[in-house]
């Protein structure tokens, strides 16, 4: 089940607690901070509610649960240590279509009560629709360590501002600009440190800065951030491409990137799915090069997400080319390259003292325009360490090769399909079995191919020992 969040106004609304002990007092106490009119119905009160209720706070009901209450009430919290009693006042809730939060028993709560980080006026709420409570209040203190001290007065602040920028700047776009180049930017960081006079100068500067530049009609403030997204796992994203993917307006991604990157756009952000399969039409790219000036050219902030590094294997710079040429603004971000972030994952390192101190990284598949000119003989004499892109496909025919000019067949060969997923797999062999055993393990694109004695390294260290990588170490020699 999947739970609905929401933030309600309380203040003057009539709540019900049932029950007067310690948790009931907890509840009450969350209340009264919404300003919520708490009535408590329970036979007895422990010390901290007959309290509240000589301070006037609250209004107390005495006696056994009431079901004649719960109608009158816009929210019931049944806090009673009687699991049959909590029962009563979740099933009359139900009854009067109220919501009942039952404390610490989410089978029997319409409502929970998520764990709270509370810097007013920036509330976060975490929740794990009532899965782990425990696991959601660690989140809360983790979140309460790693948020700045004074971010309720940033808000409180730009909350101040409102009203100017709404005037100073016409476009609801340009406002959300405004907004984003200043939670980033000196402002914000001067509020954080207590200095609000020289934020305010800033910010007014900032706004007559803009109140020029929007009589200005050939500004554009559209750019291309060109950035690699990694292998797949989120975690190895870049600082800076992270930034730049939750400002843009629109990312164009590739299909290798995943879903769990994708969710660090923005919500209103456009994404557009210029995936090409492998081998796919030549033209796709001219179409996505054009697609990208377009919408620079339109002003607007386009993230370019391509897998792994955009400069290698990636085309980054044909499109950097297409938007330099139509004179618009770019930045290119690095990624971490399918070779070193399969090495890292796989337990392969691409050297190693004494066995390898070069790697050469080929692609096997190459535009259809260029005459197949790999260099076999070239390739198969190297005793370093070869990292093939795009190459499960020709893989009978990558070892054929390098074993027709001279490489050993028994040099250790891996394939990693999926690295750094949760999908990655890792097909062990050597030279002259490799092809088999990943046909065999059915091995499928996205698929990394390593040749050399690095890859005996991963089977001897034992990393691979590691139950969630499916490493078959055949005939791999160490
Ligand atoms: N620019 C990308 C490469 C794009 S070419 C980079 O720097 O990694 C696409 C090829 O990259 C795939 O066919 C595959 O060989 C390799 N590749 C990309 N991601 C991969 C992954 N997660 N696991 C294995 N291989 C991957």
């Amino acid at each position: 089940m999947s739970y609905f969040p929401l933030f309600a106004d309380l203040q003057d609304q009539p709540c019900l607690v049932v029950g007067g002990g310690e948790v009931a007092a907890r509840k009450v106490g969350r209340l009264l901070q919404a300003a919520a009119r708490v009535t408590v119905n329970a036979p007895r009160l422990g010390p901290q509610l007959a309290a509240r209720v000589s301070a006037g706070e609250i209004h107390h009901v005495a006696g056994e649960f009431d079901p004649e209450l719960v109608a009158t009430h816009i929210l019931v919290i049944a806090a009673t240590s009687d699991r049959d009693v909590n029962r009563r006042v979740a099933e009359t809730a139900a009854r009067h279509q109220r919501l009942c939060n039952v404390v610490d028993d989410s089978e029997l709560s319409s409502c929970i009560l998520p764990a709270v980080v509370d810097r007013p006026p920036i509330v976060i709420a975490v929740g794990s629709n009532g899965r782990s409570p425990v696991l959601a209040r660690r989140l809360r203190q983790q979140i309460e360590t790693w948020l700045p001290d004074r971010i309720g007065e940033l808000a409180d602040w730009a909350g101040g501002w409102r009203d100017a920028v709404r005037e100073g700047i016409d476009t609801h776009a340009g406002r959300l600009r405004f907004w984003e180049n200043l939670f980033d930017g000196e402002a914000a960081r001067l509020i954080l440190a207590g200095r609000q006079r020289e934020a305010d100068a800033l910010v007014q500067e900032a706004l007559e800065r803009n109140a020029g530049h929007e009589t200005d009609s050939h500004c554009n403030d559209g750019v291309a951030w060109i950035v690699g997204a990694g292998p797949g796992d989120p975690g190895l994203l870049t600082r800076r491409g992270l930034q730049l993917l939750q400002q843009a307006d629109v990312v164009m991604h590739d299909r290798l990137v995943g879903s769990a990157i994708l969710e660090f756009a923005r919500r209103d952000a456009r994404l557009i799915d210029v995936g090409k399969s492998p081998g796919g039409p030549a033209s796709a790219q001219a179409g996505i090069n054009d697609q990208l000036v377009e919408l620079v050219a339109a002003g607007n902030r386009v993230c370019r997400l391509k897998g792994g590094d955009p400069f290698i294997f990636g085309r980054g710079a044909e499109e950097v080319a297409a938007v330099a040429a139509a004179g618009l603004d770019y930045e290119v971000v690095a990624g971490i390259t399918a070779a070193i972030g399969c090495s890292a994952t796989a337990g392969i390192p691409l050297t190693y003292r004494g066995l390898s101190g070069a790697v050469t990284m080929i692609t096997a598949h190459r535009a259809p325009e260029v005459d197949d000119d790999i260099d076999w003989s070239l390739l198969a004499k190297t005793s370093h360490t070869l990292v093939i892109y795009m190459g499960v496909k020709r893989l009978p025919q990558i070892s054929r090769e390098l074993i027709r000019h001279g490489m050993s067949a028994s040099t250790p060969a891996a394939v990693i399909e999926n690295g750094a997923t949760d999908a990655q797999r890792v097909i062990g062999g050597q030279l002259d079995n490799i092809a088999d055993l990943a046909k065999a393990a059915e091995a499928r694109a996205p698929a990394l191919l390593i040749i050399g004695d690095v890859v005996g390294i991963a089977a001897r260290i034992d990393w691979l020992a590691n139950p969630d990588i499916k490493y078959s170490a055949t005939t791999a020699s160490a």
